[in-house]
């Protein structure tokens, strides 16, 4: 007889959560990395399939969560599973990310840890059985350079060759999730209270600094992608203990899976810490994630999921661009708080009203090296 703990609190659940990330990160970024070809690789490639199968999803396509492909003569595996939904007829969303490695190093946060996310929100799918429609959970394999943005890049094998012909209703994206945003001691420079404090450090310039109240900042791209999404990002604005701040896609190019999706007018988001300096590093390693906040990712996409799901999304044609101006400028207003008129006075700007604005600001934050 099994016996259910009913009077668990949110906390609990939580570092509980916290603690099946982590493991599921132990489990995928090993020692000699998971390059194409590699041990590792197939290594993981079985890990990742006990856990569809334990999670309770069924194989996408034919008998199995593997669909191989080959191109150019090497051979390469994507890794999909589906949560059933209560209305199989509807289109299905898709939850994604890649676990190949670029090096034959852990890279726990590039991207084991959204890998581990990925699964951790199938797990609470799973349990909840909230969803009208399919959750497909896709696990690319092939998005490291030498094949990023080529034909080998797994997300555009499945997207080209292996996806059934209905298509997704929507895509989510996530890459380097594991990590607090640190930034850069020159910017930094720029806050009030902080930059004068600062001041004193040697050498500040090239230093990287972790800011405690930015350090849960999460990066959403793919808004812009469609109107439904510009409500549900709206809507869950202030997830708990997560910082959200809504870019756009173009700013910063198709770093990751999301690019095929995006090409093709579905709608997608993006979810991402960006870079830090540790990014294909062999100091890229899971004792260096932060697990509460991609317990807390885990979380928020859970809640875009259910938005998801329920919100009818008109396929766009990929020239067409929801605003997101107004969305962005208010969140950054947020995350900033009292900084927010210094940060913006130090980028030359008095306030942030239009698109042109944002650009720039945009640009000034990207050239810090974020
Ligand atoms: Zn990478």
């Amino acid at each position: 007889m099994t016996t259910t703990c009913k009077t668990t609190s949110p906390l609990h659940r939580k570092s509980k959560l916290a603690k099946s990330l982590e493991r599921d990160v132990l489990g995928i970024a090993l020692e000699i990395g998971r390059r194409v070809g590699t041990e590792g690789h197939g290594i993981v490639e079985e890990f990742l399939e006990d856990r569809l199968e334990e999670i309770g999803c069924e194989p996408y396509t034919t008998s199995s969560f593997c669909l191989p492909y080959v191109q150019n003569g090497e051979s390469f595996t994507n890794i999909v599973g589906v949560i059933p939904g209560r209305d199989r007829s509807k289109k299905p969303l898709l939850i994604g990310a890649h676990y190949d490695s670029v090096i034959d190093a852990p890279c726990a946060d590039d991207n084991a840890a959204a890998v581990a996310i990925a699964l951790a929100v199938a797990e609470l799918v799973a349990a909840n059985a909230n969803l009208e429609r399919d959750l497909v959970v896709a696990i690319f394999d092939a998005e490291e350079p030498p094949y990023y943005q080529t034909h080998s890049m797994g997300s555009n094998r499945f997207y080209e060759d292996q996806m059934k012909p209905e298509g997704v209703h929507a895509a989510l994206i996530m890459d380097l999730v594991g990590h607090d945003i640190c930034f850069p001691g020159e910017f930094l420079g720029a806050v009030p209270g902080i930059g004068s404090m600062l001041g004193k450090i040697p050498g500040l310039s090239k230093k990287v600094i972790n800011v405690p109240f930015l350090s849960d900042l999460l990066f959403v791209t793919g808004t812009e992608s469609n109107q439904g999404l510009v409500d549900i990002v709206g809507e869950h604005h202030s997830p708990k203990d997560l910082k959200v701040l809504p870019t756009l896609n173009r700013y910063v190019g198709d770093m990751s899976d999301h690019g095929i999706f995006r090409k093709n007018g579905v709608p997608y988001l993006f979810l991402s810490c960006g870079r830090w300096q540790h990014y294909h590093m062999p100091t890229d390693t899971p004792d260096r994630l932060n697990y509460k906040k991609m317990a807390a990712i885990t979380y928020y996409v859970c809640e875009l999921m259910a938005g998801m799901d329920a919100q009818e999304m008109d396929r766009t044609d990929t020239e067409q661009f929801s605003e997101t101006l107004e969305l962005e400028a208010s969140q950054l207003k947020k995350i900033l708080g009292p900084a927010h008129n210094m940060v913006l006075k130090r980028m030359g700007l008095t306030s942030i009203s239009t698109r042109d604005d944002m650009t720039r600001f945009a640009r000034s934050l990207l050239e810090t090296g974020l």
